[in-house]
């Protein structure tokens, strides 16, 4: 029984209009999902705001045009809008997986205990973040956790290390991706602030060795190749207990799914991740790439790409067509009917 009720809430900042309709978590209806997408991508693709994120080189060169939305069901549903096939690297998004694998190969806490769960109010690539508590009371989200977080996969050499990374975005993604060499190369070449980061991580014993090699391997890991239905399928994966719904592969243990969403959740889209819960009460993540997935959990996971992004950080199509499609189908999790 799908149950309408219908609020218009006019947001402090006044961009977003927010119109929400609670659904019983039901299969989503294919022409409800093409509707919604087919509008989403109408109303954005014309939209000319934000620009490309230019501090690493070679993202300032992707075509700030390209814009594809796709939702993925937990049954394995595939629906899109717009370009849904050419790749842009995924940046932080990489940071959600990587944290996954660690938490699959060394248990909740360890996360929980090194670099912590929590938001830490200040840019994604802060120093001052890892002051304040040497290390700890921050999260996997920003530089320096993710960066702790690619220290901790287990690997005799570096080539396993990353060759486990690399297969298991793709276990998510449910096909082999490859790395951008242009990006990789232009980041490497650029990622100094990064490297400061590492070092500072291991001055705290949070890294415990080689936080070059760390920053090396987590720069390779922002530079793979994704396109959209690549993401929405690693969001749908999510969305369904850790179980790629298209390949049925179970990637990451269904127990550890919840603390994964949890930390996206708090600290997906940089400074603006309460605006973006408060809009939608999806777990989410984005990138500077211009791609952000979200997931509603037991529903399905969904991607946009769009690389101009906001002050903040995040992409402006993206966020806006994620808010009115999940909110058109009922996707955000916190909006229930009372018992009757
Ligand atoms: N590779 C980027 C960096 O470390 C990722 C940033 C992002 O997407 O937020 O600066």
């Amino acid at each position: 029984m799908k149950l309408l009720i219908s609020k218009c809430l006019a947001i402090v900042s006044g961009v977003f209009l927010l119109s929400s309709t609670l659904h019983a978590a039901q299969p989503l209806a294919a022409a409800e999902v093409k509707a919604a997408l087919n509008s989403a991508y109408a109303k954005y693709k014309d939209l000319q705001e934000g620009a490309n994120a230019d501090y690493i080189p070679a993202l300032a060169k992707v075509d700030s045009n390209l814009f594809g939305i796709v939702l993925v069901t937990v049954d394995g549903k595939v629906y899109s809008a717009g370009d849904v096939s050419s790749e842009v690297s995924i940046q932080s998004i990489s940071k959600v997986f990587t944290m996954a694998k660690v938490i699959e190969e060394k248990g909740e806490d360890a996360i929980f205990g090194n670099m912590g769960v929590d938001a830490t109010g200040q840019v994604f690539n802060s120093i001052v973040a890892v002051e304040q508590y040497q290390g700890a009371e921050m999260n996997a989200m920003v530089n320096a956790g993710a960066i702790t977080a690619t220290s901790m996969i287990s690997g005799k050499s570096r080539d396993e290390i990353w060759g486990k990374i690399l297969s298991y975005y793709g276990d998510f993604a449910g096909r082999k991706l490859s790395v951008n060499q242009e990006v990789f190369e232009s980041e490497a070449a650029t990622n100094q602030r990064n490297q400061a980061i590492a070092k500072l991580m291991y001055a705290y014993g949070r890294i415990k060795d080689n936080p070059d090699r760390a920053t090396d391997i987590y720069t390779e890991q922002c530079s793979v190749n994704v396109n959209t239905r690549d993401l929405a399928t690693m969001a749908a994966t999510l969305a369904n207990g850790g179980k790629n719904p298209v390949t049925r592969k179970q990637v990451l243990g269904n127990e550890h799914v919840p603390r994964v969403l949890a930390v996206m959740a708090t600290a997906g889209l940089y400074d603006d991740t309460g605006k973006w819960l408060y809009r939608t009460g999806l777990p989410g993540k984005s990138g500077v790439g211009g791609g952000i997935i979200a997931v509603s959990p037991g529903r399905f996971g969904i991607a946009v790409i769009s690389p101009p992004l906001d002050a903040a950080g995040n992409s402006i199509r993206a966020q806006r067509a994620i808010t009115d499609i999940s909110n058109a189908l009922g996707g955000n999790p916190y909006a229930v009917a009372p018992a009757q």
